[in-house]
């Protein structure tokens, strides 16, 4: 076994309205926007990518954002909790801040030694903001609505919920190269290369639970990081030696990915990390337009007249962020 996941890539989940969807996550939660795009297999519905400044695999959560959905039912074979890291001192700002865009939380801790604040998106999706307690060294998105010395750092862990605990913990350890690091009863933790934030997945096992039903509100699937094309191809030679159903490799565009399920239900990716986000418009611009693979480009009039307005962030619009810059760089001229 030779090929080993460094960490989560993406968590992709399906939502409702997707305006909602953008003020819940771009300006409550303050992500950046870092691809407008369409679900590929449906290009009625958004794609919309969520990260930091340049959508970092570890830092993305994706929407298919169905206007009207029906709702999901949380269950096994599901991720049923995802996780961002927050800086530890920073809790307390998210509460007060959460609250007056009228989210609900509560204070928890996770195996007893990380506190988290758990709360649900509009469409009922369960997250949570988890301070660890060795830190999380990854650079977060500014916006003026959630300053960097709070921002999200980035995907903290996914709480997979399965009904039996050992084919999906065998799943975890000999398929995708994670190890065993906590947890005991009904809640397991594994970890992938560093182990850090980004890098966990807890198993939630229920044997009782109803089974999960993916609709509005709930995750579509998982990805996982693999470095390039060629280890992709090797871990799904792999995959498919140890007699997974794993799917061909699809062209996503900004990223390669395959599919397949495990043991327990749960839809899993494997995404490479290279290409990225920049491949089809500048850094600065990421998100503002509506952005198409060439195979639906001769199809953009009639895709883009059907999907909603989103009513992007300012921090979306570069005149806008190019007049805060120029405001700043003043700023700093006259206090010096
Ligand atoms: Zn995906």
């Amino acid at each position: 076994m030779a090929i080993r996941t460094s960490g989560l890539h993406h968590v992709t989940a399906i939502g409702g309205d997707p305006r909602r969807n953008v003020d819940f996550y771009a300006r409550a939660l303050g992500l950046r926007v870092v691809k407008t795009t369409v679900n590929f297999d449906d290009p009625g519905v958004y794609h919309l990518y969520y990260g930091d400044e340049e959508g970092r695999p570890g830092t993305l959560m994706t929407f298919f954002p169905w206007p009207g959905v029906t709702g999901g039912r949380h269950g096994t074979g599901q991720a049923t909790s995802t996780a961002f890291s927050v800086p530890e001192s920073s809790l307390g700002w998210w509460e007060r801040h959460l609250a007056e865009a009228g989210v609900h939380t509560t204070r928890t801790r996770t195996h007893g030694e990380e506190e988290a604040l758990t709360f649900l998106d509009p469409d009922g999706l369960r997250l949570s903001l988890v301070a660890h307690p060795q830190g999380d060294p990854r650079d977060p998105w500014d916006t003026p609505a959630v300053p960097a010395e709070h921002a999200v750092r980035g995907l903290h862990s996914v709480t997979m919920q399965v009904a039996k605990e050992e084919a999906t913990t065998e799943m975890l350890t000999d398929g995708l190269g994670l190890r065993h690091v906590g947890g005991s009863g009904d809640r397991l933790r594994f970890a992938a290369g560093d182990g850090g934030p980004g890098a966990l997945v807890d198993v939630l096992v229920t044997p009782d639970a109803p089974r999960g039903l993916v609709a509005g509100g709930t995750v579509h699937h998982v990805a996982w990081r693999v470095p390039d094309d060629a280890a992709q191809r090797a871990w799904r030679e792999e995959l498919l030696g140890k007699g997974v159903r794993v799917t061909e490799i699809l062209d996503r565009q900004y990223f390669h990915s395959i599919y397949f399920r495990e043991p327990g239900g749960v839809l899993l990716e494997i995404a490479t990390d290279d290409i990225g986000f920049t491949v089809d418009e500048p850094l600065l611009e990421l998100g503002r337009a509506l952005k198409l693979p060439p195979w639906l480009e001769p199809r953009r009039e009639e895709i883009r007249s059907a999907l909603p307005a989103l009513g992007l962030p300012d921090e979306n619009n570069p005149e806008v962020a190019e007049r805060a810059a120029q405001r700043e760089a003043e700023e700093v001229e006259a206090a010096g």
